[in-house]
């Protein structure tokens, strides 16, 4: 086994509990084995970093032993303090941010570096329909927060490294899965799940967890079927230097462009982080752009109006007129700052990513159970795809905490079948509406950018609908 890399090892009374849950059940183990975990968890990104971590710092799982497995090399600690931006953040729920507090992770973000944002400007290009939230609407301080993923990370893995009895091997892949089979007519089974890795070691578990990302090694060996789409778009990422009337820069972006939104989410009451989803052909023309032009670019798409249908934007001045004269006040749009003007490219921190869904058609197998991207890549525009990891993390960590506290098997099909019911109940509906949004505002046809223009109006107007669904999504 290459110890090399390992940081942590399964404590001395995490080794002597392996067993008591398994020999409460019957499971074989033949004898005591070293390459053996309770829980394997395949990725240490985000997602399985925080389920490491979650498990780790739970009572209930303080004499099961947990192993996470990553591919990529340990990364170095940075100085927050100095360090540029970097390109890649995400808009952590107030949900997400409590799961966070819970786990102990939320003070050493804090520690690190984060910025909160108040209010939401979402637009659309081809109208003048837009649709305005503010925090104190939804009866929160904020309504997310920009965290660099590096920062998630390390964060996540400083309170990891507080538990005993997690143990994380860095630069391992795992390059087979063999799962045990039941006998027929039988959906449990006795056996365990055995993994190899790339350097031939083998290590043997009750509980595989594939939270390997979007293209899931793991998912691939379980044979897990899974629906995908491909939107034919790309997201260009940046950090951009801003100039805002809003000195504290406390809003965050979303135009809706015809080739995709374009988003500026602040990072600092100076910076704004940029994510444009748009076609691929013209992702790589931005990537290729000078500093000048790219900048010239954005600011072309956020501030003008080339791409406005007059007819429609008639119809729905118009419309916002009259609802403006009958309930003044009621344009929650009316009192905000106009959007920032970018000034600057911050060096080399340009970057191009492929945008896709894949859902899988089941999260869970007898043994092994799928979180974050692995079980499900959403489009990024509306921030969700990272806090609905952690909602699998948060739901999945209590489900077993309770297994093991009634001694159950962790990864018998019947303990973690809830824990797909559950998900995808919340997964689905998010997905299917973010479908509807990508189709509803790439379209072209006047009769629809009309009615998308008139349903922004409406809805930014009827607070308690908007209300309800920002709310939803801030879980
Ligand atoms: C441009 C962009 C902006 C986004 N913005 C937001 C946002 O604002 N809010 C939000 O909620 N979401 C956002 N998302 C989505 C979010 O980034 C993803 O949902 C999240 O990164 C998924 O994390 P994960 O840990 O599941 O997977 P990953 O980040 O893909 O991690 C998987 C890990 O598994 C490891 N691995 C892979 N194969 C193996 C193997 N065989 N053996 C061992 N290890 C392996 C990899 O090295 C990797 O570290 C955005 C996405 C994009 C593209």
């Amino acid at each position: 086994m290459n110890t090399a890399s390992t940081i942590r090892c399964i404590s001395k009374n995490g080794i002597k509990s392996l067993f008591s849950p398994l020999v409460q059940r019957g499971v074989k183990i033949s004898a005591y084995n070293a390459n053996y975990a309770d829980v394997v968890i395949a990725g240490g990104g985000m997602v399985g970093t925080s389920l490491a971590c979650a498990l780790g710092c739970s009572a209930a799982f303080k004499n099961q032993s947990i192993c996470l497995l990553e591919a990529s090399p340990v990364t170095v600690k940075k100085d927050w303090t100095s360090v540029p931006y970097e390109n890649r953040v995400s808009a952590i729920t107030p949900g997400s941010k409590s799961f966070f507090e819970g786990i102990d992770v939320w003070d050493k973000i804090s520690a690190r570096r984060y910025h909160p944002f108040q209010h939401m400007h979402v637009w659309d290009s081809s109208s003048s329909g837009s649709i305005s939230v503010d925090s104190k609407d939804v009866h929160e301080d904020n309504i997310a927060y920009i965290v660099e993923n590096s920062v998630i990370v390390e964060s996540l893995l400083e309170a990891t490294h507080e538990s005993d009895n997690v143990q994380i091997k860095y630069e391992t892949r795992i390059n087979n899965v063999d799962f045990p089979v039941a006998e027929a007519g039988n959906s449990y089974t006795e056996d365990l799940v055995t993994v190899h890795l790339e350097n031939g070691d083998k290590i043997q578990t009750k509980l595989l967890i594939g939270a390997d990302g979007f293209n899931s090694f793991v998912r691939g060996s379980a044979q897990m079927q899974t629906c995908d789409y491909d939107y034919n778009q790309s997201a260009v990422v940046a950090t951009l230097k801003i100039s805002s009337k809003d000195t504290k820069n406390q809003t965050a972006w979303q135009r809706f462009l015809q080739n995709g939104p374009i988003a500026l989410l602040p990072i600092d009451d100076n910076y704004n982080s940029l994510v444009w989803s748009t076609s691929k052909e013209h992702a790589k023309l931005l990537m290729n752009l000078s500093e000048d032009e790219f900048v010239e670019s954005i600011n072309n798409v956020i501030q003008s109006s080339h791409e406005t249908n007059t007819l429609v934007d008639t119809v729905a001045s118009y419309a916002k007129y009259l609802i403006t004269t009958i309930q003044p006040g009621r344009y929650a749009s009316n009192f905000l700052v106009s959007p920032p003007i970018v000034t600057e490219l911050q060096d080399k921190s340009r970057g191009m990513f492929p945008l896709g869904l894949k859902h899988s058609t089941h999260y869970v197998k007898s043994r092994l159970a799928l979180v974050g991207d692995a079980a499900h890549r959403i489009h990024p525009m509306a921030g969700q795809g990272v806090n609905l990891g952690f909602g699998d993390v948060r739901c999945l960590t209590q489900l077993l905490e309770t297994a093991v506290d009634h001694g159950e098997d962790i990864g018998a099909l019947e303990t973690l079948l809830p824990y797909e019911t559950e998900r995808q109940r919340r997964v689905i509906p998010i997905i299917s509406a973010i479908n509807a949004l990508n189709s509803l505002f790439s379209s072209t046809s006047t009769p629809v950018i009309l009615a998308r223009g008139l349903g922004l109006q409406a809805a930014d107007v009827m607070s308690p609908i908007k209300d309800r669904i920002v709310k939803y999504a801030m879980n």
